[in-house]
């Protein structure tokens, strides 16, 4: 990604924002005359793979993560922004990973973690689904945390 104003090859990303066109745009700042231009870039899901239950490798996709979250967010006061910061921190992490792979729990738990920071009802909402709470008392704990918080 060359800098348009200098051509220099480095930048960093300093903001990931999906389009409605399955598009990422990207404020990026040139590592030598910084300054920020705005790239589009097809999503290309750079490879990254989401292990399934049953050992499928899934392509990991964005969108669906981002719609899961939403899902759970609705009517909650969480912005757009915070949504977006939460696919872009999970994403990371998985590009971090020496293999570009992560297992569906795994990639739950990190929205989770994410999520219980940011809104309490969002949070049991999105754990409900992927958790599954596989036993009452879980729940119920959840639901006290979250009487807690009030
Ligand atoms: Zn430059």
């Amino acid at each position: 990604m060359k800098c348009p104003f200098c051509q220099h090859s480095e930048s960093d990303v300093i903001d990931t924002r999906d389009t409605d066109d399955s598009r990422i745009r990207r404020r990026r700042e040139c590592a030598k005359c910084e300054r920020r231009f705005t790239t589009y870039e097809e999503i290309e899901q750079e490879e990254m793979f989401v292990i399934k239950k049953d050992g499928r490798r899934e392509k990991f996709d964005r969108h669906k993560l981002r719609t899961g979250i939403e899902k759970s967010c609705e009517k909650r006061p969480v912005s757009q922004e915070q949504i977006d910061g939460i696919v872009n921190w999970v994403e990371s992490k998985i590009r971090k990973g020496d293999k570009r792979e992560i297992k569906t729990s795994e990639l739950g738990e990190l929205v989770i973690e994410r999520l219980h920071k940011t809104d309490q009802v969002a949070y049991i909402r999105f754990a409900s689904v992927y958790r599954s709470f596989t036993d009452i008392e879980s729940f119920e704990k959840a639901l006290k945390n979250l009487r807690k918080r009030k």
